[in-house]
């Protein structure tokens, strides 16, 4: 009896199995017929002026909608932002942190000195605060010369530089935003929240971003080292360029391992666009070589800025990456590829 019910069991799952195959050969075959979707695929996005919180893995959500993304790991410890978003969008961030923890907040991280990413800065450290170096009544003065009554912001040093001023100048964000942990060396190292936390100094469109890897969630948060909605902003007065893209694209590459059938695995949060993974780092680290490559070339040859806009170095790349109009435009990053490579070369 059990043989003939398991005899049975494997008849309806044949039958079942066969029947799946029939209805996916018969939507590949509507898919042929129907024209090609264009690119990029439309997405499901928050309404303009909202956020979303997405989980992404382990400890580590992301929130979307208000700037940059916004990488959100959280815990016993309290909460640690990567990044902070716009500065008109802080309320609607503070309210969503409070979804994923009503812990307090302890650090910020920012990865590059945009507005779309240190906007809220100044905002949203306000309402944190750090974990203190002494008990409350410690009788002997102050808990250090840190404001305890604020998250610590943390970044590679020379973003102080460009978000901080002297008295009587008027800095790019208000001082309780600026970066009070800062660091110059590679890399900084904190545990908090029982995990692992690195954050790495990899320059890529300035000389002053910083990737964020959370070992134990296997996540990484890289800011504008990965942008997926469009080419890269490169500013070059700021120190970025082309070269220090790829190469910090393949130190992402190093600390990115995939899951079976190269899917999955350390989820990387891309600075705008979807999150992402070792493939699809690796597609981009392959265009970012392409296009350097081309342009490298056409610099030995001796062309001009004009010629070289001419040749379309990324034309195979456009229809995925670029703008002809908008606030950057595949020529704007031409030129800051060429503007780069000249530098060095
Ligand atoms: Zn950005």
């Amino acid at each position: 009896m059990t043989r003939l019910l398991t005899a049975l069991s494997c008849v309806c799952l044949a039958l079942l199995a066969s029947g799946e195959f029939a209805a996916t050969q018969g939507a590949q075959g509507a898919a042929r017929q129907a024209p090609q979707a264009a690119w990029p695929p439309v997405l499901a996005a928050p309404a303009a002026g909202e956020v979303q919180v997405l989980p992404v893995q382990g400890n580590v959500h992301v929130i979307v909608g208000a700037g940059a993304n916004i990488t959100v790991q959280a815990g016993d410890d309290g909460i640690m932002l990567v990044d902070t978003g716009l500065a008109s969008m802080s309320g609607k961030v503070l309210a969503a942190m409070k979804t994923i923890s009503t812990r307090p907040l302890r650090y910020i991280v920012n990865t590059t000195e945009f507005d779309d990413h240190v906007g809220g800065n100044a905002a949203i450290a306000d309402t944190g605060e750090i974990i203190p170096f002494r008990e409350a009544n410690y009788t002997a003065g102050p808990q250090g010369a840190l404001d305890v009554t604020k998250a610590s912001v943390v970044a590679y040093y020379t973003m102080f530089h460009r978000l901080a001023a002297p008295t009587g100048k008027t800095p790019r964000i208000p001082e309780a935003g600026w970066p009070d942990n800062t660091f110059s060396i590679e890399q900084k190292r904190l545990s908090f929240n029982n995990e692992p936390v690195v954050i790495m100094h990899r320059p890529s469109n300035t000389d002053g971003n910083s990737i964020v890897l959370f070992r134990k969630s296997d996540v990484v948060s890289v800011g504008d080292l990965l942008d997926l909605t469009r080419y890269p902003v490169i500013d070059t007065a700021g120190g970025g360029g082309i070269a220090a893209f790829v190469e910090s694209l393949n130190r992402l590459i190093d600390v990115t391992v995939p899951a079976a059938h190269a899917a999955g695995g350390t989820l990387v949060v891309a600075g705008h666009g979807r999150i992402a993974d070792h493939a699809e780092v690796v597609y981009y680290r392959d265009m970012m070589t392409i296009v350097r490559d081309r342009v490298q070339d056409m610099i030995k040859k001796g062309m001009t800025l004009a010629q070289v806009k001419a040749a379309r170095p990324t034309r195979d790349y456009d229809k995925r990456y670029g703008a002809a109009t908008g606030s950057w435009t595949t020529d704007m990053f031409v030129e800051a590829v060429y503007q780069s490579l000249k530098e060095i070369s």
